[in-house]
């Protein structure tokens, strides 16, 4: 409606005194992200879906903790995770595993063929409003109706979108010691992605889990060699002594959330057969 505020890009909720979640509320954020005060450093967790949401994210920073973030972790190389970079490159150091940087240059020359030549998104969301029209009853609809908003989402937004690279990388593991709280960042490889990382607090007992974490109405299909991987990664963060978890898409969970994910892998790879989760 004109005239009418745009709605939230995000809800903020407290998990632990210092942590936030942004849980996201639309396809301009898309990815849940969060805002860590460790005491002198304030670390973003993923980035959403296009600058706007990185804009948010930058001043719910401001807010919650009275400073920008001084770092930003992209937990995956997926463009919903990546694509608010652009409003925090020039402010905060940009941090991801090595192999997750790897996939963010080659997202960057995806963006570039995609801003190259427009016509093919515009093309493709036609098809599936096309297909909606003709058959609004199938199976796949609820997927394709996603898909639409998807693209229509990235048609406004194509011009303005710019991959930004992290500045920093690490290997397997690295440690962020505040003045009142630690964070482990543990890079998993194959699983949702060529790489995955969790960042875990175990001084409050949470974990960030990026796209290694679905919950609500998000369950990704995933090919059995994948699942098999990923039920391991689930299975050792439920001994890890958090207890409260924060996927990349969905509400936040406890440890009874992580055991309906490894259900939903088990079931999901038995039907998905050689499916691979395709996401960005
Ligand atoms: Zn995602």
């Amino acid at each position: 409606m004109p005239g009418s505020p745009a709605p939230p890009l995000y809800q903020i909720e407290t998990l632990a005194p210092g942590v936030f979640a942004a849980i996201a509320t639309g396809f301009e954020s898309f990815c849940n992200a969060a805002v860590v005060d460790l005491g002198g450093l304030v670390i973003l967790f993923d980035t959403g879906q296009t600058p706007r949401a990185g804009r948010f994210l930058k001043r719910a920073a401001l807010t919650l903790t009275g400073r920008t973030p001084d770092l930003v972790v992209n937990s995956h190389g997926h463009f919903d995770h990546i694509n608010g970079n652009a409003a925090l490159a020039d402010s905060a150091i940009l941090l991801s595993s090595a192999t997750a940087h790897r996939e963010i240059l080659a997202r960057a020359l995806e963006l570039a063929r995609a801003q190259s030549a427009p016509e093919t998104i515009t093309t493709s969301l036609r098809e599936v409003r096309a297909d909606l029209e003709r058959r609004p009853n199938h199976p796949a609809a609820a997927d394709w109706c996603l898909r639409a908003e998807y693209l229509a989402m990235l048609a406004r937004n194509l011009p303005q979108l710019r991959v930004c690279p992290p500045h920093v990388t690490f290997g397997k593991r690295l440690l962020l010691r505040g003045r009142h709280l630690t964070a482990v960042l543990e890079s998993h490889s194959n699983a949702h992605s060529a790489s995955d990382t969790v960042l875990s607090l175990p001084d409050v007992g949470v974990a960030l889990m990026g796209d290694l974490g679905f919950s609500g109405e998000h369950r990704p299909p995933v090919s059995q060699e994948r699942a098999g991987r990923w039920r391991e990664i689930l299975s050792l963060l439920r001994r890890s002594g958090c207890e409260i978890f924060l996927p990349g898409h969905g509400p936040v969970t406890d440890r009874s959330g992580l055991d309906q994910m490894r259900a939903h892998l088990a079931h999901s790879s038995q039907r998905a057969g050689s499916t691979h989760v395709n996401e960005r």
